[in-house]
């Protein structure tokens, strides 16, 4: 078992080794923005291993019907586990992660946790998926981005790492910050405007032009709160109001009730 590690310790470096039969789906994603940058920099290091590259036999083949019978093909585990020992090499074990519709839920909290571990293998299904051995022998933990399946774990992936490498020191620009936005307390963002004042007959809320930066700070938790309550209201049960929010939401509903 891998110890937890305290959500607020976060690596310095990322390391990413992604095990796919498609590698080249990632060649614009990582070379693009602030992803592109970071690798640049030297912040995060991505390594892509081909399970095809380890199959045996004259056509390299992956998979195999699955046994009991049913649809499509299921990845076989031998080109799977090899590839992972090529992939790991040299600097050792990662911290494993199988991407799969079956797996636990990632969110912002899972990308915290994995931005502290350093180093990180990603497996890739294809088809019908992974033999399960590869989950039972070789994974950490299975993880899934969403309630819907993909065709592959490709794009899964490259949610994960952009989740995980915007954490890390360096990654965001200047004066950005992750700790206040969707999610770091349970609450989703509140909304932002830029330029012009007035667009195409609607104007940003007249509190944001004061310059009274407390007044601000106030709007902006209401409006979290209440985009919190319409949208997510299961982020408010594991998440319960705090006594300022109460406040906050009565002083306000108060006030539109007076309109
Ligand atoms: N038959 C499988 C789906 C296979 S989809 C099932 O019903 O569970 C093929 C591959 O896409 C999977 O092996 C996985 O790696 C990836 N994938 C699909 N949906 C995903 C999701 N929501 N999260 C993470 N990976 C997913």
């Amino acid at each position: 078992m891998s110890s937890r590690i305290p959500s607020r310790e976060v690596a310095r470096q990322l390391d990413v080794e992604i095990l796919t039969l498609f590698p080249e789906v990632f060649d614009s994603f990582l070379r693009t923005s602030l992803l592109g940058k970071a690798i640049e920099n030297g912040i995060v290091r991505v390594h892509r291993t081909s399970p095809r590259d380890y199959a045996q036999g004259r056509h390299r083949q992956v998979d195999d019907a699955p046994y009991g019978g049913g649809p499509g093909m299921i990845l076989r585990p031998e080109p799977v586990a090899a590839a992972i020992e090529a992939a790991e090499g040299e600097p050792g074990r990662c911290y494993r992660l199988l991407l799969s519709p079956s797996g636990r839920l990632f969110d912002q909290a899972l990308a915290r946790e994995l931005a502290g571990r350093g180093r990180l293998l990603l497996i890739c299904g294809r088809y019908e998926g992974i033999d399960q051995r590869v989950a039972d022998l070789f994974a950490d933990e299975t993880v899934s981005i969403g309630d819907y399946v993909l065709a592959g774990g490709e794009m899964a992936a490259a949610v994960v790492i952009e989740a995980v490498a915007r954490l890390l020191p360096g990654v965001l620009g200047c004066g950005e910050s992750a700790d206040d936005e969707s999610f770091s307390a349970g609450r989703l963002e509140y909304p932002q405007w830029t330029r012009p004042a007035t667009f195409r007959g609607l104007a940003v809320p007249e509190v944001l032009l004061s310059g009274n930066h407390a007044q601000v700070a106030q709007w902006r938790r209401s409006e979290s709160l209440r985009r919190t309550e319409a949208r997510r209201p299961d982020l408010l049960l594991r998440h319960p109001l705090s006594d300022d929010e109460k406040a906050l939401r009565d002083g306000g509903s108060a006030k539109r009730r007076r309109k």
